[in-house]
Formats: C-alpha cells, sequence, structure tokens
C-alpha cells in the first residue's frame, strides 16, 4: 500500500489501541470547560473509569442545540490566546455553531486532509483548484490547506463564476478540483451550453462532498468530465473535510479512527445499531486541543460496512450518507428522503443536471411535485414522448417511495441553483398555506 502517513496502515488492533489511550486523555482534557466537566461528574465518568471503547458509551450525546448553547466560546479548553482559527457550519439546519482550534489542530487537520488526497492519488505534481466557498465554511480553507500540506499548486478560486472557472482550469492545467456535486453537474451544464466538452479539460480527479449525492449522481460527474470523483465527508463539528474519504475501491468511505471514534446509533433509543444496519452517526473527535467534542450527534444517517476493504487500510468504512434525519420530510403518511428520489431520476438518461421536489397543499391534501430538468437533445416538440417519459419516472417513483408525485419535465438550465452553497433540494411551501 502506497501511503502518506503511517496510521493508514495500522491494524484494528493498534487502531482500538490508539482510540482507548486518546479517549481517556480527551476525558481528561475535556474537563478544563465548565459544561463537560459538570456533564462528565453527573455521569460519573472519569478517565480511570473508560476502560475499553465501550464505555464510551457511559458519555453523555451533544447535541447541535448543546453547542448553539455554549456559542461562543463555552467549550473553549485551552487558553484564548493558543487559539490561531475559528471556522462555523454552514448552518443548513439553523444557527451555525462555531469552533476554535489550537495550531495544533490545524496541523492535524491539513494532515489528515492531505492523507486523503494522497490515497486517491493526488500528488505533488498536481494542480489543485478548490471551487468550494471560502471564509467560514470549512470546505475552503479546510481542504486548501490539506492540498498545500501535500505540494499540490493549490487555487483557491472559490465557489460558482463557471467561466473563470473554466478559464482557471484550462490556464493551469488544473488536474484535481474540489466541488459540490450539484455544482459540477451545473457547471458540465455551463460547458455545454458554450458548446465545449467538459472531458476536454485536463482534470482527473474530483473531490465530491459536503451534501448527500447518490451514486447515480457520481456516475455522472465522473461520465460528463472523464475523471474520477471521490466521496468527501466532514463537518465542521470534527474539523470539516478529512474525516471520512472513499479510497480507489470507491466502495464505502474510510473513517480515520486514530483521529476519529465512530459511533452508529439508533436515533430513537441512542443505543448501538447492529452492524451493517443504519443509524445515526455520532461521532467523537479523539485529537482536538481547541474544543474538543464529545459524541456528537450529526444527525446523518448511514451504516458501517462489514468485511475488510481490498485497498488493505483496516480504518472501517461507513457507506455514503443517505441523507440527514432533517431532510426527511413525510407526504400522504410515508417517510421519504431527497436521496431516494434522486436515485431514480438521475438513473434516466433523459434527465437533466437539476431537480427540485416541491410539497405543496392544494386544499384536498399534500401534493409532491417533482421539477425534472430533461437535456436539450431529449426536450423534443413531439409530446408523446415526453408524457411517455414523464409517466415512466412517475411509475418508477411510485415503486420507491410508494407515494405518486406529479412529474413535471422543464428545460435544462431552468431550475434556480445555488452556485455559491449547497443544493436545496427540497422546498415546503405546505406550512405557508
Ligand atoms: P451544516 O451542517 O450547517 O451544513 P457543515 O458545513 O459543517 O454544516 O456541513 C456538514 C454536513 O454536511 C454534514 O453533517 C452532512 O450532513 C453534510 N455532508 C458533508 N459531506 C457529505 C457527504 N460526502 N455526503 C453527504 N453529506 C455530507
Ligand atoms: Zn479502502
Amino acid at each position: 500500500m502506497d501511503f502518506y502517513d503511517a496510521a493508514e496502515t495500522w491494524s484494528r488492533d493498534r487502531i482500538a489501541a490508539t482510540q482507548l489511550t486518546r479517549l481517556r486523555s480527551l476525558v481528561e482534557h475535556s474537563r478544563k470547560c465548565a459544561f463537560y466537566r459538570e456533564r462528565l461528574d453527573a455521569a460519573g465518568v472519569t478517565p480511570e473509569s473508560i476502560r475499553t471503547l465501550d464505555d464510551v458509551r457511559r458519555i453523555p450525546f451533544t447535541t447541535k442545540d448543546d453547542l448553539r448553547s455554549q456559542y461562543p466560546d463555552g467549550l473553549l479548553c485551552v487558553p484564548r490566546r493558543d487559539i490561531v482559527r475559528m471556522h462555523c457550519s454552514s448552518g443548513t439546519t439553523g444557527t451555525p455553531v462555531a469552533i476554535c482550534h489550537t495550531q495544533n489542530d490545524v496541523n492535524t487537520w491539513a494532515d489528515l486532509m492531505a492523507r486523503c488526497l494522497y490515497m486517491v492519488g493526488v500528488r505533488p505534481d498536481d494542480v489543485f483548484q478548490n471551487m468550494s466557498g471560502y471564509g467560514l465554511f470549512t470546505g475552503g480553507l479546510g481542504i486548501h490547506f490539506g492540498a498545500e500540506r501535500l505540494g499540490c499548486m493549490t487555487i483557491p478560486a472559490g465557489p460558482g463564476n463557471s467561466r473563470r472557472q473554466i478559464k482557471l482550469v484550462k490556464d493551469f492545467r488544473t488536474t484535481v478540483a474540489h466541488i459540490l456535486p450539484s455544482y459540477a453537474l451545473i457547471l458540465a451544464e455551463h460547458m455545454r451550453e458554450m458548446g465545449e466538452n467538459p472531458a476536454d479539460l485536463p482534470l482527473r480527479i474530483a473531490v465530491v462532498g459536503a451534501e448527500p449525492y447518490t451514486e447515480a449522481f457520481r456516475r455522472r460527474i465522473e461520465d460528463l468530465f472523464a475523471m474520477k470523483a471521490y466521496n468527501s465527508y466532514g463537518l465542521s463539528e470534527m474539523n470539516g473535510p478529512g474525516v471520512a474519504f472513499e479510497c480507489p475501491e470507491q466502495h464505502g468511505l474510510h473513517i480515520w479512527e486514530d483521529a476519529f471514534l465512530a459511533e452508529i446509533i439508533d436515533p430513537a433509543t441512542g443505543e448501538p445499531v447492529p452492524d451493517g444496519e443504519v443509524g445515526e452517526l455520532v461521532m467523537t473527535n479523539l485529537c482536538r486541543e481547541g474544543m474538543p467534542i464529545l459524541r456528537y450527534r450529526t444527525r446523518d444517517l448511514t451504516r458501517f460496512l462489514p468485511g475488510e476493504c481490498a485497498c488493505g487500510r483496516r480504518h472501517r468504512r461507513m457507506d455514503r450518507i443517505l441523507g440527514r434525519a432533517d431532510d426527511m420530510f413525510i407526504i400522504k403518511g410515508v417517510n421519504v428522503y431527497p436521496m431516494q428520489i434522486e436515485k431514480v431520476i438521475m438513473g434516466f438518461p433523459e434527465v437533466g443536471q437539476n431537480y427540485l421536489i416541491l410539497l405543496e397543499n392544494d386544499g384536498l391534501g399534500d401534493v409532491m411535485r417533482v421539477q425534472v430538468e430533461v437535456r436539450d437533445e431529449y426536450f423534443v416538440e413531439d409530446m408523446r414522448i415526453l408524457h411517455n417519459l414523464q409517466n415512466t419516472i412517475a411509475r418508477r417513483l411510485r415503486d420507491e417511495i410508494l407515494v405518486t408525485p406529479r412529474v413535471e419535465l422543464v428545460q435544462s438550465s431552468s431550475l434556480p441553483c445555488n452556485e455559491g452553497g449547497k443544493a436545496v433540494r427540497v422546498q415546503d411551501l405546505r406550512a405557508t398555506k
């Protein structure tokens, strides 16, 4: 195995032993803030009482509301002067939370990120273009310092502005891009409208994450640009990107277990789910000095993949994120995740690069409308062909989610897109009626 740092080659035993030592130190260290000291005391948790990794379950969970209640610096465990950087979450589901890092924290983070990039074949000769928002969002500086650490020429392009994005790729012969999945398809569409083929760009690898997307969506990105796309998972509370990443096998994301302790729980009971079953990911940051976070409930849904990865790394893998617990909506009594819909529609070659789910109430009951862009070459005048497509999509959706939506076919580039950030896939207009 060609690796960036030795921890990638550790055996399960070595990983587990390191996790236990680090968990004990973390319990000790996190007592430096009143919030965790009180919580841990109330639960009777001391470093000595952590005897096995299962003892992590005696530590109370930390929720996003806890982090909000401690904003801005209630969770600091080092003197303020030791902090060198702060970031915030994007605020996708409400008030953002702030995380503060020491110099060691940002160094560890950059190394974890460099490890991810190296794993999928990024090398110092590569030119790395970061098409993510900079500023408080961790996908900017977090990825940037990882690519620099690896020795890549790193272009802080920022999000959107497709024309300039493409010019930079061409002028500097960019070989690796960090890009949001939704934006990748919009960029491809933009090029097509300019009469250009995205596959002609020098890009060979894309790092794609920060929002949920399906396997069908990934294949599309890979096909359009003729490059490999690797799934990158992270969250601000656990630094940001560099928490879990796909290896060249593209079968699950390795969680860097030397730095993070991952659990998957039943969100209703808080108990671990049987291996291989879907539940809520809970994460503990084992190495952070500035603001340790214990057993953070991510609200992201995934499962551990059983078995060992063919790449040789023994860090456990998780499946791609199914969605956030908060993304689920209920229509006619049925629970639906946007990714179930994406999985179906992105399987149709006629379907273009964007879609939108609208939930409404027409006075008689809830209605779900799925607006789907159709590629120009299929947007023909023969209404029968379009009707057929519409009906087939509606039928397949009904098979998947057990509710029949109204499918509306629209022209490419006609749906709203959020070039600067994470895609909004669902508009729930029911509450306003
Ligand atoms: P926010 O939760 O406000 O969006 P962050 O910017 O910290 O704040 O984003 C972290 C969240 O983004 C994760 O909890 C997860 O829901 C989502 N996310 C990040 N990477 C991925 C990925 N590869 N696949 C699916 N969702 C992801
Ligand atoms: Zn692997």
